[in-house]
């Protein structure tokens, strides 16, 4: 077994110590901890935020929801490919509140480690962070063997709001944890191993590694993307999801209606451009 594969089975196997050793010291570090159950809380969380705290938000409640969601895609979601390892944070209301994305969380030092383009400067006034649950590592010393293996080479910490004498740093810090279906996958001996996942990115055709298969924390992936996406549970909320769920599970007619897609895509329907090219068509590139 290999460094980062033993480190990230022992953190699954004690999951709920770690999480408790981080909350206690990030709270005594003067952080807030939430725990939520899923995008959707996430969401109603931002939005009870923004309207107590006065906080104007562009696009209103529906685009905190699309941030919520791209925030929290949950492991399989990213290893379907639907998802950055490191999405964006969103700033509101200039530096008032900024919602970004943990890469990891250090729960000896009670620490949040974010990768990626996070501007420094002495904002903001509230910092949220959201993470999934699985996202905790022991110890500070074990980022050595983690920073290393993501894409990412900007990394930034927050362990709690800027003290007395402080240049840097939020005036409020406060960690959302996330199950976001965790906790059944932690439950299913066969795909507990899926909370391994660190987001490196190298199974994932079109990113870095371009569909290699050494996982560096021993998940098998061997085609794993296309797996996760064929076995992906039909959503029943209206003809339109269930047309979609249909759509998705066969993998022609999936190739098609993308090409149509692509074909015929109005900028003026609002929604984000598809990419130019396919998941099937990188994932067969990124095979050769
Ligand atoms: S190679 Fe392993 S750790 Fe990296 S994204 Fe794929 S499953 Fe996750």
């Amino acid at each position: 077994m290999t460094k980062p594969t033993e480190i990230r089975s022992h953190v699954l196997a004690n999951l709920d110590h770690y999480l408790a050793e981080l909350d206690k010291q990030l709270t005594a570090q003067g952080g807030t901890v939430v725990y939520l159950r899923g995008a959707d809380e996430v969401a109603d969380y931002l939005e009870l935020l923004t309207r107590e705290r006065e906080i104007p938000v562009p696009g209103g409640a529906e685009s905190l929801r699309r941030h919520a969601e791209r925030l929290e895609p949950g492991v399989e979601a990213y290893l379907r490919g639907e998802s950055p390892a490191d999405p964006e944070s969103l700033e509101l209301a200039d530096g008032a509140l900024r919602i970004s994305a943990a890469a990891f969380l250090i729960a000896d030092a009670g620490a949040i480690c974010l990768t990626g383009e996070h501007p420094g400067g002495t904002g903001p006034k509230i910092q949220v962070v959201v993470a999934g649950i699985e996202k905790v590592l022991p110890r500070m010393r074990d980022l050595a063997v983690f920073l290393p293996l993501l894409p990412s080479d900007t990394t930034r910490f927050l362990t709690g709001p800027r003290r007395a004498g402080e240049l840097d740093g939020p005036e409020e810090l406060c960690l959302i944890l996330v199950d976001g279906g965790r906790s059944e996958l932690l439950a299913s001996p066969e795909r507990r191993d899926l909370l391994r996942c660190v987001r490196c990115g190298a199974c994932l055709p079109g990113r870095v590694g371009g569909g290699g298969v050494d996982c560096p924390v021993g998940i098998d992936t061997e085609g794993l993307p296309l797996r996760l996406r064929e076995e992906a549970p039909l959503e029943v909320g209206g003809w339109k999801f269930r047309l979609w769920g249909y759509v998705m599970r066969k993998p022609r007619l999936y190739e098609f209606a993308g090409q149509m897609l692509r074909a015929f895509w109005r900028e003026e329907w609002g929604l984000p451009a598809p990419p130019a090219k396919s998941f099937r068509q990188a994932w067969r590139e990124g095979k050769k």
